[in-house]
């Protein structure tokens, strides 16, 4: 299912953006997210999620693929 890919996708691309901003802060890396590009993935995640939710809900199809 699209939505699914999608959110799964949202989901992998947060948590990448969280762990390079970590890792920047430790090594303050010039180049590494600034939080506010975090904060946007986090955002971005939720979105993806709630568009999945809302198809679930409304037509009822599977939750599988
Ligand atoms: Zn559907």
């Amino acid at each position: 299912m699209r939505l699914f890919t999608e959110y799964n996708a949202a989901i992998h691309r947060a948590i990448e953006m969280q762990r390079q901003y970590l890792t920047g802060l430790k090594s303050g890396q010039a180049d590494a997210p600034r939080v506010e590009e975090v904060e946007s993935a986090n955002e971005a995640q939720k979105a993806a999620r709630d568009a999945y939710l809302k198809h679930i809900n409304e037509h009822g199809c599977g939750v599988a693929t």
